[in-house]
């Protein structure tokens, strides 16, 4: 008999786990609040460790295409735009950047439309020894599994981990746009509190971001986009022109939190899954990756452990050490890369440190997070 889960939520986290169940056979149903299923206006990058997931999501091919490969840190700039590295041709283009929309679109397309129901926001869990009871406006279904991808303000982890704390906010806020400039070359401008980030995407777009210290969360603007451009008045071309070239309404404005680490990621049939389970400070750019990660490892613990019991214990296990790392490793960078009294010493090491130890330190191997391999997951079949 095909087996079940519910997935709550249809970001990409929750999207790459229907596709990966999809992949052993499951039948999956996505529920998703929002009218629509997609995704914020703005960009991301993948590392190679998320790539790989995608190739065994069996979605690799569509991803390297709709992605632009671009520099981890192979432009690191200063306001005034001196370089304190500078990429030379040839050197390691290890991320790819995706307008998020693609991603999104390139899993809701690998999954049976019949799968995703939208305007289904969960409100209630209930758990018997086998089976899972979920609960949304609207409707009820009963299932094998129910998967929360349901995001950093998840309603699963409220209603089944009740003394998880809230995230947290990490005194730091972003500003994020996406606007045409063709053949920009992927760069971070390292100021005094703060850091701006360009990727090129497709379609001859580049995504810029932000990313500074903050009091207190919350705090929005009348106009977002002259706040943002008023920060950065003063820095190297072509940043001013970039947010200047951004239409108003797609300068989006965003607080930066985390999750403390969980205990458990698994309780009964129900486990948490991306953001739900271990939202992270983007500073290493592994949110989304860590979801899809996620997708691969639970799939493949389901395809090949006797029961889910036990395929969920080796997700637990195996997932919470390493997003729990990377989580405290991004916490870590982010208050170092936006620190008023760090800034100096930082600008001095990777002024100091030679160009080809920091390009070793940047290519594909370089960075331990981005040496992650997927399991073995076995071949497609379609269920029933
Ligand atoms: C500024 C910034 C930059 C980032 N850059 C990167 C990057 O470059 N690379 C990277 O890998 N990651 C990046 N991230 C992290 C990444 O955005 C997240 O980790 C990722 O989007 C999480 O996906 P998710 O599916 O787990 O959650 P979400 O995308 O939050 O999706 C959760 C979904 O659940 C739905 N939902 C919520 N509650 C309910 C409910 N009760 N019932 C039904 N549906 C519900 C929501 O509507 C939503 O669609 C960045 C994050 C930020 C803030």
């Amino acid at each position: 008999m095909t087996r079940h889960a519910v997935v709550v939520g249809g970001g990409i986290g929750g999207l790459a786990t229907a596709v990966a169940l999809r992949r052993i056979g499951w039948r999956a149903t996505v529920l998703e609040r929002a009218a629509e299923v997609r995704e914020i206006g703005a960009g991301m990058s993948q590392a190679p460790n998320a790539m790989r997931a995608l190739e065994a999501l069996g979605v690799g091919e569509q991803a390297r295409s709709a992605g632009v490969p671009t520099y981890s840190a192979g432009n690191l700039r200063l306001p005034d735009g001196r370089h304190l590295q500078q990429a030379r041709p040839g050197d390691p283009t290890p991320l790819v950047a995706f307008h998020r929309a693609d991603l999104h679109r390139m899993l809701l397309q690998a999954l049976p439309t019949t799968w995703v129901r939208t305007n289904a926001e969960v409100t209630g869990v209930r758990q018997a020894e086998q089976q899972v009871t979920v609960t949304w406006n609207g409707g009820q279904a009963t299932a094998d599994l129910l998967i929360g991808a349901d995001g950093i303000r998840s309603t699963v982890r409220r209603l089944l981990w009740p003394d998880a704390p809230a995230p947290r906010f990490l005194d730091r806020t972003a500003w994020l746009g996406i606007t045409d400039a063709d053949g920009l070359p992927g760069s971070i401008t390292m100021g005094a509190g703060g850091y701006f980030l360009i990727h090129p995407i497709s379609r001859g777009r580049a995504y810029w971001a932000y990313v500074t210290t903050a009091g207190r969360p919350a705090i929005r603007y009348e106009k977002e986009k002259i706040e943002v451009a008023r920060r950065v008045a003063t820095w190297h071309d072509p940043i001013p022109s970039l947010i200047a070239a951004t239409p108003d309404e797609a300068v989006i404005h965003i607080d930066i939190c985390d999750l403390d680490p969980l205990p458990a990621y698994v309780c009964g049939r129900v486990a948490l899954l991306g953001d739900a389970a271990h939202a992270m400070s983007p500073d290493r750019g592994q949110g989304a990756g860590q979801s899809l990660e996620d997708a691969v490892v639970l799939a493949a613990a389901l395809a090949g452990e006797s029961t889910i019991e036990a395929a969920l214990r080796r997700y637990d296990t195996e997932r919470r050490p390493r997003t729990q790392a990377t989580a405290r490793g991004a916490r870590a960078d982010g208050r170092r890369t936006t620190s008023l009294a760090l800034h100096r010493a930082l600008v001095t090491m990777i002024r100091l440190t030679p160009a080809a130890l920091w390009r070793k330190g940047i290519a594909d191997d370089g960075n331990p997070t981005w040496r992650w391999r997927p399991p073995h997951l076995p071949s497609p079949t379609t269920p029933h």
